[in-house]
């Protein structure tokens, strides 16, 4: 895999997520942190947006609730570098009927190199870096190379012997 670099703003485009059980935590978060969340585009999954708008405030891009694909479509802005940040309090005690959604996000978090909290103090340390006021170089996949390559391994194998799988 190739790698290229992404620029994030100093107005960052952040997810935010939290389960039923962590919800208030949430909230109690972001209050605290009002001012600095102000200065960004703050994205969220259905109930937690709501939450964040109804009682902070804040006013939020709101996708489905979680268990509805809301989880899904936050990793899917991930991969289109229309989210750069993820603050997402899940709950480590409880099986959640979207496990396998919670699991694919958090994948995508990583593998396009976006910072996510995934616990308040994470968070808090985040959200006291000197690099939410800066611009930032993340280090993404490469996806023209990465297709590219995908392309030339499929053509050779199919002018090889007609098979279209990779191997
Ligand atoms: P919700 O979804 O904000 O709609 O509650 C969060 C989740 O469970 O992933």
């Amino acid at each position: 895999m190739n790698y290229t670099t992404l620029g994030m703003d100093v107005k960052k485009k952040i997810a935010l997520i939290a389960h039923d059980s962590k919800k208030d935590d949430l909230l109690a978060w972001a209050r605290f942190n009002r001012e600095s969340l102000s200065q960004h585009d703050l994205y969220a999954t259905g109930t937690t947006g709501w939450l964040l708008q109804e009682e902070i405030g804040f006013e939020v891009t709101r996708l489905q609730s979680g268990p509805l694909g809301g989880d899904l479509q936050i990793g899917a802005l991930i991969s289109q570098d229309k989210i750069d940040f993820l603050v997402f309090f899940w709950d480590p005690l409880q099986a959640q009927p979207h496990d396998p959604d919670v699991r694919a996000l958090l994948r995508l978090a990583v593998l396009w190199n976006i910072p996510a909290a995934t616990n308040r103090a994470t968070a808090d340390f985040m959200f006291s870096s000197p690099l939410m006021q800066q611009t930032y170089a993340r280090v993404v996949p490469d996806y023209g190379t990465y297709q590219r390559e995908r392309e030339a391994r499929m053509e050779q194998d199919i002018r090889e012997d007609g098979r279209t799988t990779p191997g």
